[in-house]
């Protein structure tokens, strides 16, 4: 969860980078000097990998913006997706993992082949610590372009999906941490020492393509982002909400809603040991077209997943019959949301389920008697800007947190 991170070395890393002491000319540092080459470095790698990515996504989004475009006349700018409709199934991943990259063990192959051929997972992503893909210069080592090209010869479409990411922590002890983020689907390094996460915001919004999580929050005291400080740019690409953690991540989780992020439910594993996937039964789950990186990265710009802690289980959230979860939804004076939980493997059944709204706020719930399905249904007024969450609880205590439905007068 928290990593062991050499003081000395950041120290030393940070005064690279810099090119001086204290934090504020770190920041200055990470703007201007030494660190233009890793953005100009980082400019090349990038055209190709944008080029790709851009493509599949403008695509999709496309489709998704025609479609709505009369219900959503009224949205905010910005990528809000409208009524998201498809036929989708749930994949399960994990998307926070370390290797000896940085301060866990074995190598990424390790990772994705356990990940695979043990843990049984559709999707794993690599994100080992970002000031760790950095050599003692202060460039980019070569771990994450090796990471990135070994995900891409392990990925088979259909079968298996393997990814590379990077951990962003703010502080390192220096000064308190306000939080970690995964970066996900950013094929170059942000810059090696941000202190204070404004600059890590500011990362995510130069990223021509990157998804981001809040990942394990309120581990440490504080590691919250400010009590989630919003910023609109930023909820853009800020998809996921990891719901790890040694802090109250249900009730945090509507903090940073009723903060105003547009952020869906992940269970990643954080793992520092050679148990990637295998550590226990929790799983980041989403709901794709196909098991294809490009269906991938769709699902996460719609924020189609759920968390759940039974690798077999699943729920879904649909909003106006035909609306997925993770759509952002206007015009409407009141909205049906329906609800349903799953599981694959029998025996294990369901005590109850619940539709929360702001304000971590119960609308209704029901005893779903131990049955291995559940279903639950309401019609909300919907007199502002709302949303809606649900939760389905196991016999067994396991708990699984759909996608929330955003909607507006
Ligand atoms: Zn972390
Ligand atoms: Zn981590």
């Amino acid at each position: 969860m928290t990593r062991d991170h050499g003081i000395v070395l950041l120290l030393v890393m940070a005064l690279l980078a810099a090119g001086c002491g204290n934090g504020s000319s770190a920041k200055d540092g990470a703007d201007s000097g030494s660190t233009d080459t890793d953005a100009d470095t980082d400019a090349d790698t990038d055209t190709d990998a944008d080029t790709d990515t851009d493509t599949d996504t403008d695509t999709d989004s496309d489709t998704d913006s025609d479609s709505d475009a009369g219900a959503d006349a009224g949205a905010d700018a910005g990528p809000w997706n409208g009524c998201v409709e498809g036929s989708f199934s749930p994949y399960f991943g994990n998307f926070h993992a370390h290797t000896a990259d940085s301060d866990g063990e074995g190598s990424p192959a390790d990772a994705f082949t356990m990940a695979r051929d043990v843990a049984g997972l559709d999707m794993m992503a690599v994100t080992d610590h970002l000031e760790q893909l950095y050599n003692l210069l202060g460039m980019p080592a070569a771990d994450y372009p090796e990471c990135m090209a070994t995900a891409e010869e392990m990925t088979a479409d259909g079968e298996f999906l393997a990814l590379c990411g990077y951990e962003y922590g703010s502080g390192f002890g220096l000064v308190g941490s306000t939080g970690h983020n995964v970066v996900l689907f950013n094929d170059y390094l942000f810059p090696m020492v941000q202190l204070d996460f404004h600059d890590f915001y500011q990362s995510v919004i130069e990223s021509p393509s990157c998804v981001t999580e809040f990942s394990h929050p309120g581990d440490e005291a504080g590691m919250t982002w400010s009590n989630f400080e919003y910023d609109a740019a930023v909820d853009e690409k800020m998809n996921l909400f990891d719901f790890k953690g040694n802090g109250d991540t249900w009730s945090l989780y509507f903090q940073a809603l009723d903060a105003g992020w547009h952020v869906s439910p992940m269970h990643d594993q954080d793992n520092h040991s050679a148990n990637w996937g295998t550590a226990d039964d929790t799983r980041s789950a989403f709901y794709m077209g196909a098991l294809t990186i490009a269906a991938l990265y769709d699902a996460m710009q719609d924020r189609r997943s759920f968390m759940t802690h039974d690798k077999d289980a699943a729920i879904r959230l649909m909003a106006d019959a035909t609306c997925w979860m993770g759509s952002v939804l206007s015009g409407f004076a009141s909205l049906a949301v329906d609800a349903e939980a799953t599981d694959a493997e029998a025996g294990d059944g369901y005590a109850t389920m619940e539709l929360y709204g702001p304000g971590q706020t119960l609308i209704a719930s029901v005893d779903c008697g131990g049955g291995e399905s559940c279903a639950i249904g309401d019609t909300i007024d919907v007199a502002g800007p709302t949303y809606v969450v649900a939760r389905a609880t196991q016999t067994d205590g396991d708990v699984l947190v759909s996608a929330p439905v955003w909607v507006a007068p």
